[in-house]
């Protein structure tokens, strides 16, 4: 990244990648600031014409070029992409050609934000940002400050930090940064920050497990008060150390443990702090209990302690984690229990997109009838299903890499009744559940943790979550 640091926006020529929500929060932004902004796509449908058209209409200066997201328009000073462009879009390398910086939203929103602006608490990882983000608001929210979990979730960040109506007046933001962010916003220093966890994933839009890290490491570049790291994920922490932070910043690890100095963990049911501790030597601060955390499932209580750390380097008091646990609850799609039909628990984790989400997923219960596949975006299955052979009473394979997963299944755990649904169509999940509910017996849970991406069947995995409910629903009022 060539650092040239834009300082007035008023008769630039900024591209902006993609006509999706932050483009257009983007596009907006800026052309109210006096840039010209050109908003690129490759796209050309009439649900894409219409929003161009609404786009044009409302702001001056902002003009839309679809069926080609490729070819830099003439002049361009700045390109703005949008989550989802591959830096090896050939607008980038174009761009690269023409001496020519790209970066994303977040980079434009740490550029636009007031000198008086709010600070950032920034999680990353490969699993929990969203938990882990949401649960950070609620504790801040708990101590009586005012703030928005945002970032990669909700209203764009842009909006946010121009101050809109009803973000004219926060204390703190607390962001989700996703690995695509934090890759294009190289000027971003957070107050505190936190990777939880890194496993292999997006390596396809990174082209390695390096660049990948590299990318979530960004995080902690600049922090001022603490770098919260994962003790059990040792990479989290080689990334800590390799960051240049402000002079005094800290080390702050977080443990399903005993923690140690420095640390937040697990005492007897109790999650404690040992580093915003006077004395930390000695001294140990009671937070909250597991029971607190909501589910209180081991990679949930991780997220809390994480989100616990960073609302106490902001200077939280003990109290309000407690209060903010409780009144936390989690988004739709996530461990979420849709039914319990004859002792039997219907568990909807869709999000668990990747193999170390469904590791996480499959390991809170004991005995699991497991609903998975779709594309498995290169992924393997070998550590996921070894790890959790002992805990299935059956697999129902679904999607088109359903066979990668049959084959895992055969080496790891060939006891295990497997069901391979070989249709993808829309009854399909109907017919999955029905597969999964011959196979449990009481006290077993049925769980949707997919492993792997919904795109072959559903168009987001919240559809497929929906449509896992729903099957469940009708296999109960079939019942009835
Ligand atoms: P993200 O925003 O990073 O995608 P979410 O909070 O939406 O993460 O959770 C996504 C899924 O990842 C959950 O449904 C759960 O299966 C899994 N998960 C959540 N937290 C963790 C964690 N700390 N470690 C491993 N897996 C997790």
């Amino acid at each position: 990244m060539g650092g040239r640091q834009v300082t007035s926006w008023q008769g630039m020529h900024i591209t902006v990648a993609g006509l999706g929500v932050s483009g257009i929060s983007a596009a907006r932004a800026l052309a109210g600031l006096g840039a010209s902004v050109v908003v690129v796509d490759g796209g050309d449908s009439e649900v894409l014409r219409e929003k161009a058209a609404a786009l044009e209409s409302s702001l001056e200066g902002v003009r839309v070029r679809l069926g080609d997201g490729d070819t830099l328009p003439e002049g361009t000073d700045l390109v703005v992409t949008s989550p989802g462009w591959k830096p090896t879009s050939p607008l980038f390398a174009a761009a690269a050609e023409a001496g020519v910086d790209v970066v994303g939203d977040v980079e434009i929103a740490w550029r636009l934000r007031a000198p008086d602006a709010p600070p950032w608490l920034a999680v990353t990882g490969t699993n929990g940002k969203t938990t882990t983000t949401q649960m950070l608001a609620s504790i801040l929210r708990a101590a009586g400050l005012r703030t928005a979990a945002v970032g990669n979730i909700g209203t764009p960040i842009i909006d946010i930090v121009l101050g809109e109506e009803p973000y004219s007046d926060l204390d703190v933001l607390a962001v989700e940064l996703s690995s695509y962010q934090l890759h294009w916003a190289p000027s971003l220093r957070a107050h505190s920050a936190a990777v939880l966890n890194l496993a292999p994933d997006h390596l396809d839009w990174h082209g390695s497990m390096e660049a990948y890290a590299a990318d979530k490491g960004r995080i902690y570049e600049g922090n001022r008060v603490a770098c919260v790291y994962n003790v059990a994920d040792k990479a989290t922490e080689d990334l800590v150390r390799e960051a240049d932070v402000e002079e005094g910043c800290r080390a702050v690890g977080f443990t399903l443990g005993t923690p140690g100095p420095s640390q937040l963990g697990v005492v007897e049911g109790i999650l404690v702090d040992r580093a915003f501790v006077d004395n930390r030597q000695k001294n140990a601060q009671e937070l909250a209990e597991v029971a607190d955390v909501n589910p209180p499932a081991p990679h949930n209580i991780a997220n809390a302690l994480a989100a616990a750390a960073l609302a106490r380097a902001f200077g939280v008091p003990p109290q309000a984690v407690r209060d903010g646990l409780r009144a936390f609850r989690p988004d739709a799609h996530r461990i979420e229990q849709v039914a319990d039909v004859d002792g039997v628990a219907y568990v909807d984790d869709s999000k668990a997109t990747n193999t170390h989400a469904a590791e996480a997923s499959l390991a809170a219960y004991e005995s699991i009838v497991w609903i998975a596949g779709g594309l498995a975006k290169g992924a393997t299955f070998d550590e996921l299903v070894a790890k959790s052979a002992k805990r299935l009473r059956g697999a129902v394979l679904i999607g088109t890499d359903r066979a990668l997963i049959r084959e895992a299944l055969a080496r790891h755990a060939p006891e295990v009744p497997v069901v391979d649904l070989d249709r993808t169509d829309t009854g399909a999940m109907l017919a999955a559940v029905r597969e999964a509910r011959a196979l449990a017996r009481a006290g077993d849970t049925v769980l949707l943790a997919p492993a792997c991406a919904s795109m072959d069947m559903f168009v987001n995995y919240n559809k497929r979550g929906d449509a896992f409910a729903e099957a469940v629903r009708e296999l109960q009022s079939a019942d009835g």
